[in-house]
């Protein structure tokens, strides 16, 4: 069973995986990467550069060519029941069915996940707490605002308590105010110890709330380590400097912005 440093079980060790798909793409092309138990990792790279790929992976909802993935030790094709309990999954669609109320959602999600009636019961209640939908309860999820289907999604993905919680892109085409609430349920869950995984292309967003950061590209890993440590060694003074230095447009950089074009070229 892998160990980080600390001498914990690791949260994620994914190992050399490859992913093929039956059109030829390589998505993934021999990745391997770690998270210890309680990170908040942050996952970032340009469109196809195989995120979706990694998480669908990681979820079960697609098989590794080869390879292998590790979930609090449990690995994700052999021990696939285990695996999938410990992760909680927060798609960027909004994949709810329409026809349910708030409770039925995430009552049908702990029942699928084996949670016995009492417990689902004491876990709905805390989360709409949590999440201030304790008023919208019996109501149709459809009839919900845009902010409340997030932040029902987010109480979805944590209903069976996974150590490890996976967003893919939530923020992604929300407004400033509810980036910025979802960033705090987010980092609460993080403070009461689940392990985060985020894929995202806000640079922002990866900075302010990821202690690691893992640049892939082209299905590969390219770089990890804090903001800071990238931005050093991409020799640059920012996240977005070195995201822009790996995806070979640092003509962007805001550092230029304003700067004599004929100075320093
Ligand atoms: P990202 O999430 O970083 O945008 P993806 O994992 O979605 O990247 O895609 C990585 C590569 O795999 C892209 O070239 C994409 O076109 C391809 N790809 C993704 N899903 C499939 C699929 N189901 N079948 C074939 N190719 C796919």
């Amino acid at each position: 069973m892998p160990s980080s440093p600390a001498g914990s079980v690791l949260a994620l060790s994914v190992t050399d995986l490859v992913k093929r798909y039956p059109s030829g793409t390589e998505a993934l092309k021999g990745v391997s990467l770690e998270i210890a138990d309680g990170e908040f990792f942050g996952l970032l790279g340009p469109n196809g550069a195989g995120k979706s790929t990694l998480i669908h992976c990681s979820t079960g909802l697609a098989s590794p060519t080869s390879g292998s993935i590790e979930i609090f030790g449990h690995n994700a094709e052999g021990n696939y029941r285990e695996a999938r309990e410990a992760v909680g999954l927060a798609p960027q669609e909004l994949n709810i069915d329409w026809f349910l109320t708030v409770e039925e959602t995430l009552d049908f999600h702990g029942g699928y996940f084996g949670m016995n009636k009492k417990d689902r019961r004491e876990r709905i209640d805390e989360l709409l707490e949590s999440f201030s939908l304790t008023e919208k309860r019996d109501e149709r999820t459809r009839e919900l605002s845009g902010g409340m289907k997030r932040r029902l999604i987010l109480a979805r993905a944590l209903m069976h308590r996974p150590r490890l919680l996976i967003l893919d892109e939530p923020t992604a085409g929300v407004d400033v105010e509810l980036r910025l609430e979802l960033w705090h349920y987010v980092k609460q869950a993080n403070l009461e110890g689940t392990t985060i995984l985020l894929t995202t292309h806000y640079l922002e967003e990866a900075e302010q709330l990821c202690s690691r950061i893992a640049f892939i590209n082209g299905g590969e890993i390219v770089d990890q380590g804090s903001s800071a440590e990238l931005a050093e060694r991409f020799g640059v003074g920012s996240l977005e400097d070195a995201y822009l230095e790996l995806v070979g447009r640092k003509e962007l950089s805001r550092a230029h912005v304003g700067a004599d074009p004929e100075a320093g070229q």
